[in-house]
């Protein structure tokens, strides 16, 4: 199943960033705000529609893999989606 959904994450410093959702796989409930660097969490679908949406999850391809940290290849296998910025 595809699904194109729109998520919003808020940092303890008032920071929201918009994310595009549209891989397989499971949403982080927390990310390093893009912003400030701190631990942002999930508000889920309720502000979609609202902002502009930066940055998209997507699962890394094998180039990528290759280069990941212990941390980063943990990630991946638990099927959690990594976070990048949407190039205009
Ligand atoms: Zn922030």
């Amino acid at each position: 199943m595809t699904c194109h959904s729109k998520v919003t994450y808020l940092c303890p410093n008032g920071h929201r960033t918009g994310v595009i959702d549209s891989e397989e796989g499971v949403s982080p409930y927390l990310i390093q705000c893009p912003e400030c660097g701190e631990k942002a969490r999930s508000e889920g679908y309720f502000f979609a529609g609202h902002i502009n949406y930066t940055h998209m999850f997507y699962m890394p391809g094998i180039e990528e893999i290759r280069q990941m940290t212990d941390q980063q290849i943990e990630q991946y296998k638990n099927k959690v989606l990594f976070l990048k910025k949407i190039e205009k």
